[in-house]
This record gives C-alpha cells, structure tokens and sequence, in this order.
C-alpha cells in the first residue's frame, strides 16, 4: 500500500527543524504483514526525547529511516499465524518487540531482547523484514521494530498489546515508552515501597510518570529535580514533596543537606552527563542510582571505585521500565483508569505531519511535555 510518512534522511541538522526538515513528508510504500507480524494504523504517537536525540544524532541510525516510538493504533491486517489480535482491535506499541525464545527472553527480561537489540541496529523487523520503501525502490530503515511516524506501521505481533477499546486512544499512545519507562523504573526496577523515598532527576514525559507511580506507590517522600522552574511548578502540583532546580553547583549540596546525607532511591530520566552526575552524587550510602533516560552513546560515566564498595552503592540501569510489557501495560492502564497514573495531563497538543519538524523544534525548548502526532487527521 501506499502511505504519508516522514521519512528522516540526515541526522545532526542545524536548527531550527522547521527550516532544515530533517524529516521529509513523503508517500512511501508499505509492504502487506508476513508471517507473524501485523498491520497497524496509527492512531496516535509521542514526540519523545529520544526521537529527538535519534534526530541529533545522539545515536547514529541507518538512513534513510522512519522513526517514532511510543503510539498506539488499530490492527488492520494480520499476517500467516498471528494469533491474540484481529483487526478491529486497540493496541499500545512496544519499541522492544521481544522474540520469545532468546536467553532474556526466556528468564523473563523481553525488554532487553537479543533478537530486538540485533534487528534495531540493522533497521529491520526482528523477522529480518524490511516492509517500508520509497516509491524509487529505496529500502526505508525500520526504527526500534516500529517507525510509527508515519499513517501506518507493519509490527511484529509481539510489538503490540492488546488494550480495551474504550481508552481513548492519544492516552494509550503515552504508555509505548513514557509510562513504562518512567512508571515501570519505579515500581519494577526500582521496586519502590510505601513510606520509602525516591528522587527524579528530570521532569520530562517520563520523569513526570515517575512521579505519578511514586504518588502511586505511596511514597514518603519525593524529591523532584529538573532545570525547569515551570516543571518543578507542575511536580509540586502533582505530588512532588520537595523541589529542587538543577543547573547550579548547589544543587547537590542543597538536596543532600535536605535530606540527611542523601536519597536511597534516585532515578535519573534525562538522559544526559550533568543529570546522572547529579543523581549519583544525591544518592545515600547504600542507596541506587538508576538511569533510565537514553544518553549519548558515547557518554562514559566516571565514580570513585573506593566509594561505590565502602558506601555500598548500586548503579543501574533501566531499560523500558524493566517491564514484561504483556503483563504490565494492562496493569498499568488499571491505575489510569483509577486516576493514578493521570497521563493525560502530559499532553501538550496534537499535530500532524506537516508539523512534525516543529514540533521536535518546541521539544528541544523544553516548552512541552508530549505532543501527540495524528497522522491520519
Ligand atoms: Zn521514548
Ligand atoms: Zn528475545
């Protein structure tokens, strides 16, 4: 079939985007689904960070590509012996479509998929598919098994969860990366108990989440960190304890003085040196740091070995959420429907195509917490 898809053909332009257009809107073709995968519709996808990053070229991608992570859609078409969806129904995408048979997968762990990792760096399907193209011929890179900017998508069927139909579909596309990256670092990484502390270092779309399970969970405290004072507004509002503005040299010191020497849980979602620096140097003796937000792929991280064994420090990583998407996304859409996890108040707008190269030109401002593109009006 033939489609509108914004297709990014360079990374690493000068801004703003909307005069250099990273991403071109072009009519592209889309293979029919194969054997395992399915046909989607987009109903809904995320302006993330990490496209954004992908678009700076934090992370060199195989050109050209279509990205966009985070969405939800309606199954159109499924392909030879797909079974658990049919068209007609609602789904939230998952950027780690996990094979089901590698050594991760099968201890439970599909977010860090073998087959994933492997067919991402090659912009293909985890089948080895390559279903998009240009209307010259040109093979189109996948992103992530997904590439969701774009009116359609073909998906492998494990890159889907099936949702209820009455959740409104802009609200379910948040739960792609957003919820279980910010949501899933707290309750499944993190494990974050009632009454125990936690600090977010980075108030984005999904240090926002964060925060909603943090308030969710019960915790006693929540130290909410970012260089925004506009976002620290928001945190207090939602259910942050405390607020702290980054960016100076006092920070750390005033967090520390604050609470007693430091926070035993400190999740950090920026995805950048300063904050992660931050994060550790705010965790207690014998406290996590978690990292869940996307760096540079270069970026190298520095501590003092002496410290990280005489304090008994953790430094991990999270990786959407550490989530079991099948088991958690139903889970997680339990707590939005009681009002817990209340993602529609991250929702900055709605776009379409056209707009998509300024839209990640207000992202990179820090203006707005998630746009959500519309590709299909
Ligand atoms: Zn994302
Ligand atoms: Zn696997």
């Amino acid at each position: 079939m033939q489609m509108k898809a914004a297709v990014l053909h360079a990374q690493g332009l000068p801004r703003p985007y909307a005069e250099t257009r990273p991403m071109q809107i072009e009519d592209v073709v889309l293979d029919p689904p194969g054997p395992g995968e399915v046909l989607i519709e987009i109903a809904g996808a995320g302006l993330c960070h990490s496209d954004l990053s992908t678009i700076e070229n934090q992370r060199p991608r195989p050109l050209p590509i279509i990205i966009g992570h985070e969405g939800a859609a309606i199954v159109r078409e499924v392909g030879q012996g797909v079974t658990g969806v049919k068209p007609g129904d609602h789904v939230v995408t998952l950027f780690v479509g996990s094979c089901g048979e590698c050594r991760y997968c099968v201890r439970g762990r599909p977010n860090i998929c073998a087959s994933a990792f492997k067919s991402r760096a090659a912009g293909t399907l985890i089948s080895g598919a390559k279903r998009l193209r240009r209307m010259n011929g040109e093979p189109i890179n996948h992103n992530s098994g997904l590439s969701l900017f774009a009116q359609f998508a073909v998906v492998m069927r494990n890159a889907v969860v099936k949702i209820d139909d009455d959740i409104p579909l802009d609200d379910a596309a948040l739960f792609g990366c957003a919820v279980m990256t910010g949501a899933g670092a707290v309750f499944n990484t993190a494990r974050l108990r009632p009454g125990e502390e936690v600090a977010l270092v980075g108030l984005g779309g999904v240090g926002m989440n964060a925060l909603f399970a943090a308030v969710a969970v019960g915790a006693g405290r929540i130290i909410a960190i970012d260089t925004s004072a506009k976002k620290l507004e928001l945190a207090k509002a939602w259910g942050a304890t405390d607020v702290f503005l980054a960016g100076n040299a006092d920070c750390a010191a005033a967090v520390r003085d604050a609470t007693d020497g430091g926070v035993d849980t400190v999740i950090e979602t920026a995805g950048t040196m300063p904050a992660l620096e931050l994060a550790y140097a705010i965790t207690a003796r014998g406290g996590s740091t978690i990292s869940a937000g996307l760096p540079n792929v270069g970026a190298k991280f520095s501590y003092l070995h002496a410290a990280l064994v005489s304090e008994e420090r953790s430094i991990r990583g999270s990786y959407m959420g550490s989530c079991v998407p099948q088991r958690d996304i139903p889970l997680m859409l339990g707590l939005y429907r009681r009002g817990k996890l209340p993602v529609e108040r991250l929702k900055s707008g709605f776009i379409g195509l056209d707009e998509i190269n300024l839209g990640f030109d207000r992202l990179s401002d820090g203006l707005v917490l998630r746009q959500i593109l519309r590709p299909n009006g």
